[in-house]
């Protein structure tokens, strides 16, 4: 498989990234390009080949049906422009701390915070990729709790509800941390640790815990476990130096670019961007991390409105569906010569 090039299948800066996406068309052709890198492909019949009638709409030579870029993505139906699509994808991937729904609606002029809140919301839908790689080697588990009096999680109860979370880091000899995984947490009973662990950790791990009981039923085959025995509360964070870090980086970055403006039914999947973010933290390349959340987009089911709203339950501070929300203005510039075009990378989806 090719590896898409800095500078031709993504862009290198800002600048670049301004150069390339100057018009809502170019946002189009470049999405076209990630969906389909060998040219369209009916999503329909699944036959290679076909036309562009124009606009975002693409004829298959087989089944005649006719299919838009966006339908079937994340972009799905959208009135937002792409140009304020690709500008938020691109803060989001190549900010060191993201953005916040707040800053979103100021810097791109979109009308309401809900509409701010639910781009952002749809583009962390699309980073738990299926079937992506689970953590190797050694790895810390411990759980701590986040909300309490430093974030008052909005949703709950009460505000000040403490929500159960476990954290899972690679633990890199002689020193250092590998990659990260996060979770809610039912309880602290074996079956929900063990569940946990079987979708995080690889087989053949060993898996470092404190002294709680119910990590010895649950941390079996085929896992080793290296159980600090007598270890648990503060002396315990001292021998799981990674938890305890990604822990306070996590609860850090919630109540800062956050502010603490995060409710409980959402909760899980801030803490997948602060997972993303922080497993690429010494990616060299930024824009590679934007195209790879594009082709992530691409490849998504649409996510609806009504889905974000994660919890049914009416509740007063969960923003409510926008009404007569107006269209965010387009960020179009002067036409560029879509690089991308020029050389093609061969890939598998
Ligand atoms: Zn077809």
């Amino acid at each position: 498989m090719d590896q898409p090039r800095a500078g031709t299948h993504y862009p290198r800066s800002t600048g670049e990234f301004q150069a390339w996406f100057r018009s809502d068309a170019d946002c189009l052709d470049y999405l076209a390009w990630v969906r389909w890198p060998g040219g369209f492909t009916c999503p329909s019949c699944g036959h290679a080949g076909g036309w562009r009638l124009g606009g975002a709409r693409y004829e298959c030579a087989a089944c005649h049906r006719s299919t838009s870029v966006t339908a079937g993505t994340i972009f799905d139906r959208t009135r937002t422009p792409l140009t304020v699509w690709f500008t938020a994808c691109w803060l989001f991937a190549t900010q060191k701390d993201g953005i916040s729904a707040l800053s979103l609606k100021r810097s791109l002029e979109i009308g309401s915070y809900q509409t701010a809140w639910a781009m952002l919301h749809r583009l962390r839908s699309v980073l738990v990729r299926p079937g992506r790689d689970r953590l190797a080697g050694t790895v810390e588990v411990d759980e701590t709790y986040i909300g309490g009096e430093e974030l008052g999680l909005r949703g709950g109860r009460a505000r000040g509800k403490k929500v159960l979370v476990i954290i899972a880091v690679e633990r890199i000899e002689p020193r250092g941390f590998g990659r990260a995984r996060m979770a809610l947490l039912a309880d602290t009973s074996a079956a929900s640790l063990r569940a946990f662990l079987v979708d995080n950790v690889e087989p053949g791990a060993t898996v470092i815990t404190d002294g709680l009981q119910s990590y010895r039923p649950a941390v079996i085959e085929p896992y080793i476990h290296d159980r600090l025995v007598g270890a648990a509360g503060p002396a315990a964070s001292k021998l799981l130096p990674g938890v305890h870090t990604v822990a306070s980086l996590a609860k850090r970055w919630l109540l800062g670019t956050h502010q603490g403006a995060v409710d409980e039914a959402h909760l899980a999947s801030y803490l997948n961007e602060f997972v993303f973010r922080f497993n690429r933290r010494r990616s060299r390349s930024r824009g590679l991390v934007f195209y790879r959340m594009l082709e992530l987009a691409a490849a998504h089911e649409p996510v609806r409105y009504r889905d974000l709203i994660a919890n049914p339950e009416p509740r007063a501070r969960v923003p409510l569906p926008p009404r007569a929300r107006g269209r965010p203005p387009s960020l179009e510039r002067e036409p560029a010569n879509r690089p991308w075009r020029t050389d093609n990378l061969t890939h598998s989806a």
